[in-house]
C-alpha cells in the first residue's frame, strides 16, 4: 500500500487568498448592485509593456522558422538573458556574478519553494514574522517545522523573527541559532525596507555561524530611497552565505508569464560541496527550461526601452502607494510601506483584529485588502493594501476608506 508524505496534511486550514475570495464572492452574490474595489491579492493589473510584446511576437514568428525555432532551452536558460541579467542587475551595481551562477526559472514562488530541497530536513529555518507564506509552507511539506499549534499560530521547529512597528518592521538577529534564514526586501507583506548596513549585519552573523541567507528580492526595482541594497552581494561577504532570489511579476508584469531566477555563487560552499552544483543538478533534473518566447521577453526588459517603460509602470504603482499612505495618513490611520514597495501596511483602527477589519472595510466601503495575520501571528491588527489597483480605484478605495 502506498504512502502519502503526511507532511502536507500537517498544513492548516485554507490558504489565505482562498478565505478571502470566498468571503467577496458571498458579499458579492448578496450585495449583486456593490462595486467593490479589490486591493487585496497582489497582482499587476497593466499590461505587459509595448517592447516586451513585440519581443514577444518576434519570438513566436522565431518558432515557425525551420531555422530559427527553438526546442528545449539550455539548462541555465538562454545565455542572453543571463548576460542581460549579469549586466543590468549585477555589474551596474558593482556586482560581479558570472553567467553560470545564474538560473533562469519560471519565476521566485517556485524557486522559493523548491530552494529548501538541496538541504537536509534537520536544518532549522527562521523566518520575519509576518511572512510571504511559500518559505514556510514549503518547509512544512519538506517535514523541517515540526506542528502547528493553533493557539499561537506558529510552527513549534520554526525561529520567528517578528517585524512589528516597534522594530520598524526589521527582523532582529535571532537568539537561538538558525541554519537557513529566509528574508525579503523590500518586503511582502509589511513593505519595509533593510539598509544597506543593516543587511550587512545579517551577511556578517550568517557567515560567523554557518547559515545560509535565502534573499528573496522580487520587489527590488521598487526601491527608490538611495542607502537601500538592490542586491545582498551589495554586502561584503554576501557570496560564501547568500542565495538571491528574483522574479519579473512586479518588475515588468510577468505575473502571468512566468520568469524568474535564482542566483547562487560558487563560494558559497558546504564543505568542499558548492550549492550551486547542487541546485544545477536539481534544475537539470526537474526543470526544463522557461519557453524561449518568454525568455526573449524578459531581455526586452532590460533593452532601453523596455528599462524606461517598466520603469514608468512602477512609477504608476507607486503613485497609487503614495495615495493610499498620504490619504490614510490624513485621515488618522498608522501606515507604514509603500515608499520602497508596491504594499501597505496599516494598523487596524479601534483595536480590530485584521480580520475583523477585513468584514468591516469589505461590508461598510466594499475595499477589499489583506488581514495581516494571515502572514503570520506577528501580522495581527495590521492590514496590507496593494498599489497594484488602477489609479482610479485606488483613488476611489481611499475616499471611500476615509469616509468611515
Ligand atoms: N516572493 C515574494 C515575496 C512575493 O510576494 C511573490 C509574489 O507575490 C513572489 C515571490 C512570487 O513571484 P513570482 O510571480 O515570480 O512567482
Amino acid at each position: 500500500m502506498f504512502k502519502i508524505n503526511e507532511n502536507y496534511l500537517k498544513l492548516p486550514g485554507s490558504y489565505l487568498f482562498s478565505t478571502i475570495g470566498k468571503k467577496v464572492r458571498e458579499f458579492s452574490t448578496q450585495n449583486p448592485d456593490k462595486k467593490i474595489i479589490r486591493l487585496g491579492i497582489g497582482d499587476v493589473t497593466l499590461p505587459l509593456a509595448p517592447k516586451v510584446i513585440s519581443a514577444l511576437h518576434t519570438a513566436v514568428d522565431d518558432m515557425s522558422g525551420k531555422d530559427t525555432f527553438k526546442g528545449y532551452s539550455p539548462d541555465l536558460g538562454y545565455e542572453f538573458l543571463r548576460q542581460a541579467i549579469v549586466d543590468y542587475n549585477y555589474k551596474s551595481r558593482g556586482v560581479t556574478i558570472a553567467l553560470d551562477e545564474i538560473f533562469i526559472s519560471d519565476g521566485a514562488k517556485s524557486d522559493s519553494g523548491n530552494i529548501q530541497e538541496i538541504f537536509d530536513v534537520d536544518n532549522k529555518i527562521a523566518v520575519c514574522d509576518p511572512v510571504y507564506p511559500v518559505y514556510v509552507d514549503s518547509n512544512v511539506m519538506a517535514g523541517r517545522c515540526g506542528n502547528y499549534s493553533f493557539d499561537s499560530g506558529k510552527w513549534s521547529n520554526v525561529i520567528y523573527m517578528p517585524c512589528t512597528k516597534e522594530n520598524n518592521f526589521a527582523p532582529e538577529i535571532p537568539t537561538e541559532v538558525p541554519d537557513i534564514i529566509y528574508l525579503c526586501f523590500p518586503n511582502n507583506p509589511t513593505g519595509s525596507t533593510i539598509t544597506k548596513a543593516a543587511l550587512q549585519l545579517w551577511v556578517d552573523y550568517a557567515n560567523k555561524v554557518g547559515a545560509v541567507i535565502i534573499y528573496d528580492a522580487a520587489y527590488e526595482a521598487y526601491i527608490v530611497e538611495e542607502n537601500i541594497p538592490h542586491t545582498i552581494y551589495e554586502c561584503e561577504g554576501a557570496k560564501t552565505c547568500a542565495i538571491e532570489i528574483r522574479s519579473f511579476s512586479k518588475n515588468a508584469g510577468f505575473t502571468g508569464t512566468r520568469l524568474g531566477f535564482t542566483v547562487i555563487p560558487k563560494e558559497l560552499k558546504w564543505g568542499e560541496v558548492t550549492l550551486n552544483s547542487l541546485w544545477a543538478r536539481r534544475h537539470g533534473t526537474k526543470f526544463n527550461g522557461a519557453p524561449y518566447i518568454i525568455q526573449c521577453a524578459g531581455a526586452a526588459v532590460y533593452t532601453e526601452e523596455g528599462r524606461k517603460q517598466t520603469k514608468d509602470q512602477i512609477a504608476y504603482y507607486m503613485n497609487n502607494a503614495k495615495i493610499i499612505r498620504e490619504g490614510l495618513h490624513s485621515a488618522g490611520y498608522t501606515v507604514s510601506g509603500g515608499v520602497n514597495a508596491p504594499y501597505i501596511w496599516m494598523e487596524t483602527p479601534k483595536g480590530m483584529t485584521s480580520w475583523e477589519f477585513f468584514d468591516y472595510l469589505l461590508n461598510e466601503v466594499n475595499v477589499v485588502g489583506t488581514p495581516g495575520s494571515g502572514f503570520g501571528p506577528s501580522g495581527e491588527g495590521y492590514f496590507r493594501l496593494t498599489a497594484f489597483g488602477s489609479y482610479e480605484s485606488t483613488i476611489e478605495a481611499v475616499e471611500r476608506i476615509k469616509g468611515l
